[in-house]
């Protein structure tokens, strides 16, 4: 017997501006609405969460692919996970530069090499080998993050994780239980605002950024990486749904995320029976799933 397939998706958890706001429901609801009809035909849990992060990576009002944020030397450097939760498989690339879908290398990762992780120009090797198209460093490069890079570039007081001018951003994640019951998770990102080179926050790594496992459900992260990190929020999130309904795993991760590191971020996820979970403690998270069919999104 199949089952009504379930998705997810999230668009970024921190202070966003009134003036981005429709923008970031827009990205969310494209995704979730051309992606859901795939998961009815009977994709893949993995095919639905590469194609629903692809959407969020290839709009420019999100920090992920194009429109991604820039780093010290003001480059966009990309990472990204996918991984499956009936194997437990999963691929991941980090600091990766000049492709439009990280989140595809990370599947290529996980599906064409006997690895899991690869960074840097062996990821961008890879990459060429794998014949993705290698772009100009400007076609990622929108004009809302140069301009905000050189705002900040030469300022001796900013701060990432500042409590009230929190800029971690528009990291976008997909989560989904396909008509089989099997579960996938996506997250891709460019990461903090003028971060060091080679940086990697929580997104691409297994566990923290995201998780899925058929037997627990499935998480993906948004926020503070250094801080996701430390607690390992997303498989913490995925073994609370074992013991916890699915708002409270979600809500008890955020507020250990807070106590235990002063951890600022959201969580996205699907338990093991289909229920959707979704916790935050910064002033907005992008995000919206599909409910008796129709998408429905907030921030
Ligand atoms: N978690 C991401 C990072 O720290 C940022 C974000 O979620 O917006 O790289």
């Amino acid at each position: 017997m199949t089952k009504t397939p379930k998705l997810i998706v999230h668009g970024g958890a921190w202070n966003i501006p009134d003036e981005y706001v429709s923008a970031h429901l827009n990205g969310v609801q494209q995704a979730l609405s051309k992606t859901y009809p795939l998961l009815l035909d009977g994709v893949s849990a993995l095919d639905a969460v590469e194609h629903a992060v692809r959407i969020l990576e290839e709009d420019p009002t999100f920090d992920a692919g194009r429109g991604a944020f820039l780093n010290e030397a003001g480059e966009v450097e990309l990472d990204a996970v996918i991984m499956d939760g009936s194997s437990l498989d999963f691929g991941a690339v980090a600091a990766v530069q000049n492709i439009l879908h990280p989140v595809s290398l990370a599947r290529k990762v996980m599906e064409e090499t006997e690895h899991c992780f690869l960074v840097g120009q062996g990821a961008m090797s890879f990459a060429q080998r794998m014949s993705f198209e290698i772009l100009d460093p400007k076609a990622l490069l929108t004009a809302r993050e140069l301009e905000f890079y050189n705002s900040i570039k030469n300022k001796t007081d900013f701060e990432t994780h500042h409590p009230f001018e929190f800029q971690p951003r528009d990291t976008v994640g997909a989560v989904a239980m396909d008509i089989h019951g099997n579960f996938a998770v996506a997250t891709s990102t460019g990461g903090t605002a003028r971060k060091l080179r080679g940086r990697v926050g929580d997104s691409p790594i297994v566990g923290a950024g995201a998780y899925a496992d058929n037997d627990l459900g499935a998480v993906s992260a948004t926020g503070w990486g250094e801080s996701i990190m430390k607690v390992v929020l997303s498989k913490r999130v995925c073994d609370a749904f074992k013991e916890h309904e699915a708002i409270t795993a979600a809500k008890n991760g955020i507020e250990y995320l807070e106590q235990r590191v002063k951890g600022l971020g959201g969580v996205i996820g699907i338990t093991a029976k289909g229920d959707y979970a979704f916790a935050y403690n910064t002033p907005r998270m992008a995000r919206g799933y599909i409910e008796g069919g129709a998408p429905i999104v907030d921030i």
